[in-house]
């Protein structure tokens, strides 16, 4: 029995890094690589002949040829180059290797000392090194990692940062942390170390333990199936191989029942493919040679050998093509090219549980699909578009979250911290910080909306991926204001939105950017709080007051120069006018009052009565309405005095004329302004 591991092979990064030469071929375009695409030279053959040149420098590129940088990624001073050099280039750095280009380079511009566990040679750990901007230092096996951390005594003044090669020796990274952990007192640890690798290196150390003979397909210069043979040759016997013909001439000796195969990163399918009919080939001649009693057994090898032969073509995890036969209620019945039945269950049809078969797919359809059970006792093997479209919707949730592409989806579900919406054929988490740029309290309300979202994080092993609506809007919001400040005056009368409401003002939404209206611009009158004036939502029309760009302030008011309380005051109000007007605060020097709404007055402590007061709060309280007359009004600082002592004093004369009148009456004089009349 010969099994595959069922990683074998290219992993995420490879794939797509190969894809993108093949598509830029197909496209039509002269492409050269930065060093060979993948360690594997019947692939970098295979591109050689449709054209293909490896470079190895951006130099050396030609103003025809599209440069493509491989998954290990490059420096940051190549990047440089080509910007500066404006040369064309897609970039295949793989997600994880970029992340830790990011990395690398955040906290090494912090202050903070890098130490990469990884091979230094390797390009991918060149690259990463290439990215940092301070100290760096690259280590490859736990004793190398003490010696460094002693040889700089512990790095006690040094803050630390620990990252891995993605191909790192999942073991060696275990016990280098402990290292660190135990040595160095300020370090912090991230974990980089690619799941497809560590998935791999297990299932290849498992299958070594289940079986006699393993070989391990991969190019002589790929380090990840160097590791793999390694991490298998103790525990089985193992061969390396680079292409099924190199098997050919092995001597593998004699073989055993059990035989496992895998296969590096950068190994392709068809390579795979070819060393598994190689190994059933030798099994055949083997058993050929084994003398049996009858004919049975070469018949049942054939079977076996079928069989095997299925599992390499139908085996878990496989992607295969398909055309729709049959739609039926609970399932799709599909014809994938060999003997066996193909079925979609409905509940594998998509990631929208609330479509029918029917509305999934037609009879005679094309479609792609992954093996997820491998032949069935009765011949039938058990497929699943979901599935496919799920790894297809995550690579396009990676392009679009690398060339900050905005997405459409419909939000389907509201759960735990947000809501799911789908897009690409997968569901995408949105979390409820990142639905609007407002907080929002009932995530459900956003059900069956569309909105427009940009891929925040996708981790295509774990089939995670993070949205934000919130990102776009800013975005938006950003452009609208770049143009809103381009347009905006001083006196413009704008239409905005109340965003907020505080004790102070109010902020306007004008499209873009938030003015604010000060408590004293929003009425003529006095306002004790602004929601006496206006609600959060409300539509107003604003006039712009002043501009500050430097530091994106903009004042507005909400006061209408038609209502302006002064101009109604100047036409009403003279001076000696006597008035009634309600006090509002009252001071040491005074008291203020309103003489009618928004225009105020002063009357001083000694114009508030006929003789001195003590304590104007013993005399007066606030809401008092007295009568005073205009004293003084002051135009240019829109001022005004009052005075209740001036009234008392005109009318205690006016009194006393009156007593002194009624006096004369009586004694036969008649008081006139002229004088004193006898009569
Ligand atoms: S091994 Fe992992 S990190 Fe490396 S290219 Fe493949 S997916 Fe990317």
């Amino acid at each position: 029995m010969i099994e595959i591991a069922k990683t074998a092979g290219f992993c995420f990064g490879v794939d797509r890094g190969v894809r993108m030469v093949y598509d830029l071929l197909n496209k039509g375009q002269k492409v050269c690589t930065l060093g060979p695409i993948i360690h594997n030279p019947q692939v970098v053959e295979d591109l050689a002949q449709r054209g293909v040149r490896t470079v190895k420098s951006a130099a050396e590129v030609e103003k025809d040829e599209t440069l493509v940088i491989r998954s290990h990624g490059v420096k940051r001073d190549i990047y440089e180059y080509i910007d500066k050099n404006k040369i064309k280039f897609e970039d295949a750095t793989c997600p994880f290797v970029k992340r830790i280009h990011k990395i690398v380079k955040k906290e090494s511009e912090d202050g903070k000392i890098i130490l990469i566990a990884g091979d230094s040679s390797h390009p991918e750990v060149i690259g990463i090194r290439g990215h940092c901007v301070g100290r760096s230092y690259v280590f490859s096996t736990p004793s190398d990692l003490r010696k460094l951390i002693e040889i700089y005594g512990n790095f006690v003044d040094n803050a630390l940062i620990l990252v891995s090669q993605t191909t790192f020796n999942l073991a060696l990274w275990r016990k280098c942390i402990e290292i660190v952990k135990k040595l160095c007192t300020n370090v912090k640890i991230f974990a980089t170390i690619c799941n497809a690798t560590s998935i791999r290196q297990r299932e290849a150390m498992s299958l070594a333990d289940r079986v006699e003979l393993l070989v391990v397909v991969g190019g002589r210069c790929s380090s990840n199936t160097k590791k793999l043979f390694n991490l298998c040759k103790t525990r089985c016997k193992t061969f390396w191989v680079e292409t099924a013909d190199e098997l050919r001439g092995f001597d593998l000796g004699p073989l055993p029942p059990k035989i496992g195969i895998t296969a590096g990163a950068s190994t392709p399918a068809q390579i795979i493919k070819e060393v598994h009919e190689v190994m059933s080939e030798k099994l055949n001649e083997e058993l050929k040679n084994v003398e049996c009693p009858d004919n049975s057994s070469e018949e049942n090898f054939a079977e076996m050998l079928e069989q095997s032969g299925q599992q390499a073509v139908y085996g878990v995890g496989k992607k295969v093509r398909g055309v729709v036969t049959a739609v039926l209620k609970n399932e799709v019945q599909v014809d994938i090219g060999g003997k066996q039945a193909g079925v979609i269950p409905a509940s594998e049809l998509s990631v929208d549980s609330s479509l029918k078969a029917e509305d999934v797919l037609e009879k005679d359809d094309e479609v792609d699909l992954i093996v997820t059970k491998n032949s069935d006792q009765d011949g039938i093997v058990t497929l699943s578009k979901k599935r496919y479209d799920v790894s297809k919707g995550y690579e396009m949730l990676l392009e679009a979250m690398e060339q900050d592409k905005t997405l459409n989806g419909v939000i389907t579900d509201a759960v735990r911290g947000g809501v799911l919406a789908i897009t690409c054929g997968v569901k995408i988490f949105i979390p409820i910080s990142q639905l609007s740029e407002r907080k929002v309290e009932n995530a459900s309300d956003f059900i069956g909306k569309a909105v427009d979202f940009k891929v925040l994080d996708v981790n295509v092993n774990k089939y995670r991926a993070v949205g934000s609506v919130r990102k776009v809007l800013s975005e938006l919001r950003q452009l609208k204001a770049e143009k809103l400040w381009k347009e905006i005056s001083v006196g413009d009368v704008r239409t905005g939105v109340v965003k907020s409401i505080t004790n102070y003002g109010v902020f306007v939404d004008l499209g873009g950017v938030d003015g604010m209206i000060h408590i004293s611009e929003l009425s003529w009158s006095r306002v004790k709080h602004p929601s006496e004036v206006v609600s959060v939502d409300d539509e107003i029309e604003v006039v712009v007051k002043s501009l500050d760009k430097e530091n994106s302030k903009i004042s507005l008011s909400y006061r209408k120069e038609a209502d302006n309380p002064w101009n109604v005051f100047v036409k009403n109000y003279s001076v000696g006018q006597v008035v009634e007007a309600k006090i509002y605060s009252i001071k040491s020097f005074g008291v203020f009052v309103e003489i009618i709404p928004g225009v105020d007055g002063l009357i001083h402590i000694s114009q508030l009565a006929d003789r001195p007061i003590g304590l104007i709060s013993d005399s007066f309280s606030v809401g008092q309405v007295v009568r005073a007359k205009i004293w003084e009004i002051d135009y240019d600082s829109k001022r005004v005095s009052l005075s209740v002592r001036a009234l008392m004093e005109t009318e205690a004369r006016k009194e006393e004329n009156e007593n002194l009148r009624a006096v004369e009456k009586i004694e036969g004089v008649e008081v006139s302004n002229g004088g004193v009349v006898v009569r």
